[in-house]
């Protein structure tokens, strides 16, 4: 029993099309009109294939595949929204390659044990509300309905009235539900795959991540006649602390990456000398433990640059989630079913956040990786082959297949 590769080929455009930029990548963002007619397109096809359709209060909507007996669903699912200009296969290839695990089912006449839904999840990226992932978040029980409701984006607009103005406030509780598993395709985001030549990545676990930010005050003066010696650049400090950062990565080494990736100056004009810099700094590696190791370090970057420059400080650690491993069954599930529909693949560990994160709180929870060309995603360059497509389909249909099993 297989996938239908043309079929999927067919979806993966015709979504791609809505939000579509002219360099060919998207820019669809959560609860804008773009997200909508992304939604409105899935739940035309949920429709058409029988899928009884809900939408939850996060606007988060399940299509579920009846199944023979009362069991909790197998559940695939990821996001319709994008970050802009982003690219056609963060998020939307596992939402379309689920419909295909249906659309395939259906195909092959097959009626399974447990029932199999298909999730759009809100909000995934956090491009435009803070937190990212804030729909799976609410639904774990991780963040609060109130809160994520009261979300604002730039312009100061709320989530909730967003949701209710496109039309997908839903009426379901957004609580933990039961599941029989949860399976997440996405893009790997990252060049491992593609450079050892393998199709699909089978995912052990998603990376602990640290978010820190930093402020420096120095003394703001006049660039010119404030000598050398009498300086206290808060921004000097601030490009010891950027190296610094890089440098704990160098030091512990292994898969560890540290990034410094906003740099706020003040006044940030050319003839002052910086007198306030903030800064954010992103931790991320497998291990719990050499995350917190790398944070440790940290703290002594900051002392050691800030000391020298003669600048106070305020270092913040605001966000710390630790490694989040996958169920061990689902896991070797979805590696059997890889070798099974003839994939090149091995296990590999996600340096990005998914809902799976917050799903795998829940439920037993596994992905399934697929290559993204040069690494790259959240470009317009975002690009996945259709033979590598074509394999993390197929393994999230024998996967979904053996985990609901068998009428
Ligand atoms: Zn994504």
């Amino acid at each position: 029993m297989k996938i239908d590769r043309k079929r999927l080929e067919g979806t993966i455009h015709e979504l791609g099309r809505i939000g579509e930029t002219p360099r060919g990548g998207l820019t669809r963002v959560a609860l804008t009109d773009e997200d909508k007619r992304g939604r409105d397109f899935m739940v035309a096809r949920m429709r058409e294939a029988h899928l009884r359709v809900t939408v939850d209060q996060m606007g988060n909507i399940f299509g579920e595949r009846a199944g023979s007996s009362p069991l909790p669903p197998v559940m695939m699912g990821s996001h319709v929204a994008s970050v802009p200009t982003g690219g056609k296969y963060d998020g939307q290839l596992g939402v379309l390659c689920g419909l295909e695990v249906i659309r395939a089912l259906d195909d092959h006449r097959v009626t399974t044990r447990h029932p199999v839904t298909l999730a759009i999840f809100t909000n995934e990226e956090g491009a435009r509300f803070q937190p990212a992932m804030i729909a799976s978040g609410v639904m774990a029980g991780k963040i609060a309905l109130e809160d994520a409701y009261n979300a604002r984006d730039r312009d100061g607009i709320r989530l909730v009235d967003e949701l209710e103005r496109i039309g997908y406030l839903g009426s379901e509780p957004c609580v933990p539900r039961a599941f029989r598993a949860y399976l997440e395709l996405h893009i790997e985001q990252g060049p491992f795959l593609e450079e050892e030549g393998l199709s699909v990545g089978v995912v052990e676990g998603i990376v602990a991540i640290s978010w820190s930010r930093l402020t420096i005050h120095g003394v703001q003066d006049h660039a010119g006649p404030t000598p050398m010696r009498i300086r206290h650049d808060a921004l000097v400090a601030a490009a010891e602390v950027v190296a610094g950062v890089r440098g704990i990565a160098t030091k512990i080494g292994g898969e560890l990456v540290t990034t410094v990736g906003t740099l706020d100056v003040a006044p940030n004009i050319v003839n002052a000398i910086p007198g306030r810099v903030k800064l954010s700094i992103d931790v991320r590696d497998p291990k719990t433990e050499t995350l917190d190791r790398a944070r440790a370090m940290l703290d002594t970057v900051v002392k050691t640059a800030c000391e020298r420059e003669g600048v106070t400080y305020q270092l913040e650690h605001y966000w710390r989630v630790p490694s989040t491993p996958f169920d061990p069954d689902v896991v070797a599930t979805v590696e059997h079913a890889a070798k099974a529909a003839g994939a090149r693949y091995r296990r590999i560990t996600s340096g990005a956040g998914h809902d799976a994160q917050y799903m795998a709180a829940i439920g037993p929870t596994g992905m399934i990786f697929v290559p993204s060309r040069d690494g790259r995603s959240h470009c317009e360059e975002e690009f996945t082959p259709m033979d590598d497509i074509e394999h993390g389909a197929q393994t999230l249909f024998l996967a979904a297949l053996d985990l609901a099993g068998r009428a």
